[in-house]
C-alpha cells in the first residue's frame, strides 16, 4: 500500500465506529499488505502533513559570538512552510532555544488550531526522579506557550535510555497527559536495534506512533538498521515520523559516485531531494522531518514535496543505484555487534570509532564524523580510540577479523 492509500485508507477507517474501524483496518492490512502482524493499532490519521519542519538546526544570526537563533528568518521559513500547506514542527526540550523561538515565529503568529506542535521528553538527561522528568514537560508547556502539544514524544529510547521511562513511569503519565488534553498523541523516538524496538511494541501498545531514523545510506547498515527497523514498525502497523532523511545534511553532499548517478539521472534535482522524496515514498510513512536551516533550504524543500504523488519506478531504481554505488565505498566491515566491547579492559568505544571513521571516509566531513564520535563514544560511556593499549584481546574475538588496534591507529590519528 502506497503512502497516499495509506492516508486514504486511514481517513476512511477514522470515520467509522471503533468496531468497524477495526474491521476496515484488518481487511485492508490482509488484502494489501502481508508484512502487518496480527498485532493491529487502530492508527488515525495523525497528521496529513508529509513535510515536517525539524527545528534542532535552526539558523542562527550571523556575526554574533552568542550563537542565537535568527528568528526573524525562522518566521519567514514558518510563513513558506506554512503557506505551501504544511502543518507539523517539530521541537524537544533538548534543543537549544528551538522551543522559545518556535513560540516567537508560529505560535504567537497563527492561530493554534492551524499547526501541529511536536516535542519530546528526554528523561535520561539530567532527570533523577519522575519529578524532574515532568518538569521538562511543563518547561516545553510554557516555552512554546502552546497550550498542549499534539505529538508527545519519549524521546531516543533505546539501549540504557529505554530504562528511565520505565523507571519514572512515563508511558502511564503520557496517558494521563491525553486524558486531561494536554497532549493529543503519544509516541517515542528510537535509536536502537530492530529487536530493542519490537520489545517496546510488545510492551506498550500505546504507543501511537514512533520516529525512526530512516534514509537511503544507512538502509543496510548494521548500526543504524534503516531497513530492520521500519520493517518492525511495518509489522505493528505504527505511523512513521522520519528523522534524518539527509542524514544531518550528509546526503545533501554525497560520494562524487552517487552525485553522478543523480547527476545522470535529474541534473536539476538536489541531492537533498533525492534523499527526502526517498522516504516520503515509503509506505507507512505519514511525515518526514527536513531539519531546515536556512529560508533556501526551504524553498528547495518546498519545491519538490508540495503536491509530492510518490516516486516513479525509475526514479527508485536511480536511488537503489546510488546506494549501490554507496555500498562499493571501502569501508571497516563492523558491524556493531561489540563483542570486542565485551573483552576490552579500557572500554574503548571501539565500533562508534569505527562507525565515525566510516562517516569520514564516506563524506569526507571531519566535523560531523567527530559530532558522530563523541556521541557514540564519549556519550556512551566509552573511551577513545588513542587510549588503546594494544592488548589485542578485541582482534581474537572480532567476527569480521578486523585489525582493531591497526583501525583504531588511524582513527586516533585522524579524528584526533
Ligand atoms: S587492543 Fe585496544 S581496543 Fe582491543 S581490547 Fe585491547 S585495549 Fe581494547
Ligand atoms: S567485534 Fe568486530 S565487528 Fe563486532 S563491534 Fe567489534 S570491531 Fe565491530
Amino acid at each position: 500500500m502506497k503512502r497516499r492509500d495509506f492516508i486514504k485508507n486511514a481517513l476512511t477507517v477514522a470515520a467509522l465506529s471503533p468496531l468497524a474501524k477495526l474491521s476496515a483496518q484488518e481487511s485492508n492490512n490482509t488484502k494489501e499488505n502481508t508484512m502487518v502482524s496480527a498485532e493491529k493499532s487502530n492508527f488515525e490519521p495523525l497528521s496529513r502533513s508529509i513535510l515536517g519542519f525539524g527545528l534542532m538546526r535552526l539558523p542562527r544570526v550571523k556575526d554574533t559570538k552568542t550563537d542565537e537563533i535568527d528568528v526573524e528568518q525562522t518566521k519567514q521559513m514558518v510563513d513558506a512552510f506554512l503557506e505551501a500547506g504544511f502543518t507539523y514542527f517539530d521541537t524537544a526540550w533538548a534543543y537549544p532555544g528551538s522551543e522559545d523561538a518556535i513560540r516567537q515565529a508560529l505560535v504567537e503568529r497563527y492561530p493554534r488550531e492551524k499547526f501541529q506542535l511536536a516535542t519530546k521528553n528526554a528523561a535520561w538527561i539530567g532527570c533523577k526522579t519522575k519529578e524532574d522528568a515532568i518538569a521538562q514537560f511543563e518547561t516545553s508547556l510554557k516555552r512554546t506557550g502552546a497550550g498542549y502539544i499534539d505529538f508527545y514524544l519519549l524521546h531516543n529510547l533505546g539501549e540504557t535510555r529505554t530504562k528511565f521511562f520505565e523507571d519514572f513511569d512515563l508511558w502511564n503519565w503520557g496517558k494521563e497527559l491525553k486524558a486531561k488534553g494536554l497532549i493529543k498523541h503519544l509516541g517515542f523516538s528510537f535509536h536502537s536495534t530492530a529487536e530493542e524496538l519490537e520489545e517496546i511494541f510488545k510492551a506498550h501498545p500505546e504507543a501511537e506512533f514512533v520516529q525512526l531514523q530512516l534514509n537511503y545510506a544507512d538502509w543496510e547498515s548494521p548500526s543504524i538498521q534503516s531497513r530492520k527497523v521500519y520493517e518492525v514498525a511495518r509489522k505493528y502497523n505504527k505511523p512513521i515520523i522520519v528523522m534524518e532523511p539527509v542524514k544531518g545534511g550528509l546526503l545533501a553532499n554525497p560520494p562524487q559516485s552517487v552525485k553522478d548517478v543523480f547527476q545522470k539521472a535529474d541534473s536539476k534535482a538536489s541531492y537533498a531531494s533525492w534523499a527526502i522524496r526517498y522516504v516520503a515514498d515509503l509506505e507507512g510513512v505519514m511525515v518526514v522531518l527536513s531539519g531546515m536551516s536556512n529560508i533556501e533550504q526551504m524553498k528547495d524543500n518546498l519545491s519538490y514535496m508540495k503536491g509530492f504523488k510518490g516516486l516513479t519506478d525509475e526514479q527508485r531504481k536511480t536511488i537503489e543505484t546510488a546506494r549501490q554505488e554507496m555500498a562499493k565505498i571501502p569501508l571497516i566491515p563492523c558491524t556493531t555487534c561489540n563483542y570486542c566491547a565485551k573483552v576490552c579492559p579500557m572500554e574503548i568505544g571501539i565500533s562508534g570509532s569505527f562507525n565515525a571513521m566510516n562517516i569520514y571516509t564516506l563524506y569526507n566531513n571531519l566535523d560531523q564524523a567527530k559530532h558522530q564520535e563523541n556521541w557514540l563514544v564519549g556519550m556512551h560511556g566509552k573511551k577513545k580510540a588513542a587510549e588503546c593499549v594494544k592488548c589485542g584481546a578485541c582482534e581474537k574475538v572480532c567476527p569480521q577479523h578486523i585489525k582493531i588496534r591497526e583501525e583504531l591507529e588511524k582513527v586516533a590519528k585522524t579524528l584526533g
